[in-house]
């Protein structure tokens, strides 16, 4: 089932189930009807000020009034740019400068001044919320959807790329994009019509919350219960007692759930399944979730300029850990040479991952020269190093600027990350490549150890000379409280600095 667009969505499930659970947040809660009518209200109450084609800009945290004005803001075929309000006035004003939009809407967790970061917008065109459940009070009102909704030639969203390796850039994404996107990654991942309970706890400004969490819960007309942020004990609590089916989360929220104490005895039973993306979940937060909760995580590989999802673990037949799966449905997804595109590599060789499909976005926006860079003969290029298995399952390396060139042999940092996490005192772990005056480049690793660990550096380096060819094995390991992190809890890879001589082994 392709929707015409994600209110359409919202429309259908509103007639089909008026009286269903809808979403609900901190206490509040509104069934479709309410929902579908807060979300006309909305839109109704906004009409003179955005129109069809202008951007509005959401720098809100999770809430019930970031959803309503989420499909609000689609309802009035305008695009929704939703923004972190963790951003700095530096990284809001870049945005926001490059977005243009007609109208900004923002609750009190903003950190920067939010008219100072939009020079030039009016004062009317600034909706100030509470970041609540405020719009909620709309359900009331007599409202009906507008009947000129977006179809799949609008633009439904400017998506801000993490900015893991630069400058986030702006992904046009239409309504064509999203909606297949819906449809693909339910062929993958089938959901109940009617009899989902989805948990979101990943920010909503980041698509992949959007997806795997907001739409999917629409798409099977089921309720969508929002927390604020994550908070792991929270999230057990509200599992075991809201018989939450679908869960989605980063790795980094895997990682803190399966080291906490509540998880042995928490009550995980209605979980059906249990979603990863955004970045490599590793194998050993795998292995550890799977033995402790008996409930599958079903990683997938996604990014903003594929409207996100393009390979999923599927639900029902063959999962294979340490792999995201299988291309989506109506996509194309192949492993090429890093230097010939034109040339497909054969299974079990690594290359850049291409993509083409109905979801793959037209480029984006202000930047003919980085679209033109990624868009070429049709094909999406991801910048992602990937092999192929036989079957057809695809297994990440690392993103192509990540690469460790040691002596002429290629080293994906993912590789050594995932031995030395494999060591029990090892909680966190970063490796990369700095210059070296003989082999251009070796390996350096940041740890982030157990607190009463004993020294580890030996271990550390044994453990790897067991698992890793020599010139894999890094050359310095060096022992931090953290990683740096982005917004949406990536590793920063270009914030981390060489271990410092003191430090090396
Ligand atoms: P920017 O493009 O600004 O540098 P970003 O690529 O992190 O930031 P997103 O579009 O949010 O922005 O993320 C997509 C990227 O995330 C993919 O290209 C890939 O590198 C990484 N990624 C997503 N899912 C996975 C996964 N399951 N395993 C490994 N990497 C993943
Ligand atoms: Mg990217």
């Amino acid at each position: 089932r392709i929707p015409a667009s994600v209110v359409h969505m919202l429309a259908e499930a509103a007639r089909e189930r008026p009286e269903a659970a809808a979403i609900s947040f901190e206490g509040t809660r509104l069934n479709y009807r309410q929902y579908a009518a807060a979300v006309a209200a909305l839109a109704a109450s906004w009409r003179q000020r955005v129109g069809p084609g202008q951007r509005v800009a959401l720098v809100m945290q999770n809430s019930l009034d970031l959803a309503i004005a989420t499909y609000a803001v689609h309802a009035l075929r305008a695009q929704v740019v939703a923004l972190n309000p963790g951003y700095s006035a530096r990284e809001l004003s870049f945005m926001l400068d490059d977005a243009a939009p007609g109208m900004v809407v923002h609750d009190q967790t903003a950190k920067a001044d939010i008219a100072a970061c939009c020079p030039g917008l009016p004062a009317e065109r600034f909706i100030a919320t509470s970041g609540g459940a405020s719009f909620a009070a709309l359900a009331e009102q007599a409202h009906a959807l507008p009947e000129d909704l977006p179809g799949h030639d609008d633009l439904a969203t400017l998506q801000y790329t993490g900015g893991t390796t630069g400058r986030p850039k702006g992904v046009n994404i239409s309504h064509r994009h999203l909606a297949f996107n819906l449809a693909q990654r339910e062929a993958l991942l089938p959901t109940q019509y009617g009899a989902e309970t989805v948990l979101c706890v990943m920010p909503l400004f980041h698509v992949s919350a959007v997806a795997m969490s907001l739409h999917l819960a629409c798409y099977a007309a089921s309720e969508l219960i929002v927390h604020r942020r994550f908070d792991a004990s929270a999230v057990l609590q509200t599992i075991g007692s809201r018989r939450v089916t679908s869960f989605s989360g980063a790795p980094a929220i895997y990682h803190s759930l399966a080291a906490h104490p509540e998880l042995p005895g928490a009550d995980l039973r209605s979980l059906r399944a249990c979603y990863s993306g955004a970045a490599p979940l590793p194998q050993e937060v795998l292995r550890r979730w799977e033995e402790l909760t008996g409930c599958p995580i079903l990683e997938g590989y996604g990014m903003s300029e594929a409207g996100p999802c393009m390979t999923y673990n599927p639900a029902r037949g063959v999962r294979k850990p340490g792999s995201v799966g299988l291309p989506v449905p109506a996509s194309k997804l192949q492993i090429v040479a890093i230097d010939d595109a034109s040339r497909v590599l054969a299974p079990g060789e690594a290359g850049e991952i291409r993509v083409r499909g109905p979801h793959v976005s037209a480029g984006y926006r202000n930047r003919p020269d980085e679209t033109a860079a990624v868009l070429r003969d049709g094909w999406m290029h991801t910048g992602d190093i990937a092999c192929m298995d036989e079957d057809g399952y695809v297994f990440i390396k690392g993103r192509k600027h990540d690469t460790i060139n040691v002596g002429g042999f290629n080293v994906y940092p993912r590789e050594i990350e995932e031995v030395l996490l494999s060591h029990p005192s090892v909680r966190e772990a970063a490796a990369f490549g700095v210059p070296h005056p003989r082999y251009g480049q070796v390996v350096h690793a940041w740890v982030v150890a157990d607190p009463g660990a004993a020294p580890l550096v030996e271990a550390l380096l044994n453990h790897c000379a067991a698992q890793l060819v020599r010139y894999k094995i890094p050359h310095a390991i060096g022992f931090a409280p953290g990683l740096p992190k982005t917004g949406v809890g990536k590793l920063a890879r270009g914030e981390l600095r060489a271990v410092p001589a003191t430090a090396e082994t």
